[in-house]
């Protein structure tokens, strides 16, 4: 008798399980009115060439900056994009911050489009091609900086400048915010910030770099997808120090601060922090899981059942899925003795945690704390920055970016996403709840491999792409 009820109750949950994964479908999509955008795709093209052959590099120590790299650049832009200097106003702010404003009709609910022309230094020798040259070759130019991001800053002056001379004028005012120090955390992108709060200026949608047009990125999804970062995950870096009375190699005592370092650090590992499928990660398993194989979708459709089995697999997996949803820790740093037969006075480890958007600077210090159990261990927090709020999604704003990611790359998966990095976006937290992280390229795996490494370069088309996103997105400004 007890074994038939629950026979009967198993397959009544098995049969909800396949029903709710067969009605996991994909979400019909509203037809795009999709007309062609004109603009001059060579000049767009010598104008990334050109701000590509500036070697605009940030160093942590800004003595080794080249500052005439950097006003050089300010100083190409007019003639790069004349019409949007003969419209727009231009401002120069503290540490290389530029602000233009593009006047619409009305001054209200402005858009904001931001980029960086900062980039971060090259290792020369291991690139097939000079970086700052801006050689074009085989429908190719390379160069660092090509991907992140001054494609991007060419790509919203270049959009501005073909509307500008077709006579176009937005509804809104549309600001070009840009930053020349965001590699190194720069005060630029803050500047702006502060001075739009002092101007009482509130965005209605803000877009910087983040994600992009990409394939393979989600398990059992073949269709390239458009990921809108909706929210950015925090960031802390943590010391764990233990000190000892130093001493002879020859007869250590039992504990040395390096033993009790590798224990912190094994507990710490052993003990991740606990999943959380915040906004960004739910709403892009509910778009993408509908996209993905039968036996994918009986756990996205189901996640109420099998999160368990989801937080196993991401701890198994690590990467990408893992970083979505939980709050990682990536030891980086140690330091001991600087002679081999010396025990430390002094040991210290470094982790790089990235928050998820359900934890908190304290609250992850908390978790280390219990985690490590060990008085002998201190931990201290270096440098942190809390996970960036989470910004609205079924919205006007969200539309709009999500409209011309479609438009642009027709048969894309439109989708929220959280940004596993940071990026100046996150210092609009407390100016609007609008703001999207969208890089407007589709890029491959390896192109996305040479951001901030060797032989950065972008296909020429993908040049046009970004300016034709920016001309989609403008017109809805
Ligand atoms: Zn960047």
């Amino acid at each position: 008798m007890f074994g038939a009820i629950a026979l009967t109750l198993l397959g009544l949950l098995v049969a909800v399980l396949l029903l709710r994964a067969a009605c996991f479908r994909p979400r019909p999509q509203k037809p795009l009115e999709n007309a062609p955008v004109e603009f001059d795709k060579d000049a767009a093209v010598t104008a990334l060439q050109k701000l590509v052959q500036c070697k605009t590099i940030s160093y942590n120590d800004p003595a080794m900056e080249d500052d005439a790299e950097f006003k050089k650049l300010i100083s190409l832009m007019p003639s790069l994009y004349p019409r949007v200097f003969d419209v727009c106003s231009f401002q120069e702010l503290p540490d290389r911050a530029l602000l233009l404003r593009w006047p619409g009709k009305s001054g209200d609910a402005p858009a904001v489009m931001m980029a960086h022309y900062d980039v971060v230094p090259v290792n020369e020798e291991s690139w097939e091609k000079p970086p700052f040259s801006g050689i074009i070759e085989d429908g190719v130019l390379w160069g660092r900086g090509t991907l992140d991001t001054k494609v991007t800053f060419n790509g919203i002056l270049s959009a501005a400048e073909a509307l500008i001379s077709q006579g176009f004028v937005p509804e809104h005012d549309i600001y070009f915010a840009f930053s020349g120090g965001e590699e190194v955390n720069g005060m630029g992108a803050v500047n702006i910030v502060n001075y739009f709060k002092e101007h009482s200026i509130q965005p209605a949608l803000v877009v910087d770099e983040g994600g992009a047009v990409v394939e393979n990125v989600f398990p059992g999804v073949k269709a390239p997808c458009g990921l809108i970062g909706i929210a950015e995950k925090g960031m802390m870096n943590v010391r764990y120090s233990a000190t000892s009375n130093g001493g002879h190699a020859s007869a250590p005592p039992v504990k040395t601060p390096i033993t009790t370092l590798a224990n912190a650090c094994r507990n710490v590992i052993r003990h991740p922090f606990k999943m959380h499928i915040t906004k960004p990660a739910r709403e892009m398993f509910d778009t993408l899981g509908r996209h993905s194989g039968f036996g994918l979708k009986i756990i996205f459709a189901n996640l109420w059942l099998f999160e368990p089995v989801l937080d196993l697999i991401c701890r198994l997996s690590g990467g990408e899925l893992n970083a979505l949803v939980r709050t990682t820790t990536a030891f980086t740093m140690m330091e001991g003795s600087n002679a081999r037969n010396v025990i430390p006075a002094q040991a210290n480890l470094v982790s790089n945690m990235r928050l998820n958007p359900a934890d908190t600077v304290a609250g992850a210090k908390a978790h280390l704390e219990k985690a490590v159990n060990d008085p002998a261990v201190e931990i201290t927090v270096l440098e942190s920055f809390e996970p960036s709020p989470i910004s609205e999604t079924g919205c006007e704003s969200w539309d709009k970016v999500a409209t011309s990611v479609a438009q642009t790359w027709p048969g894309c998966i439109v989708s929220p996403y959280l940004m596993v990095q940071c990026a100046d976006a996150r210092h609009y937290r407390d100016l609007s709840n609008h703001v999207y992280r969208f890089s407007a390229m589709d890029m491959t795996a390896d192109e996305r491999k040479s951001i901030h490494g060797n032989n950065e370069k972008i296909r020429l088309e993908s040049i046009a792409k970004a300016v034709e996103f920016f001309i989609r997105l403008m017109k809805q400004c």
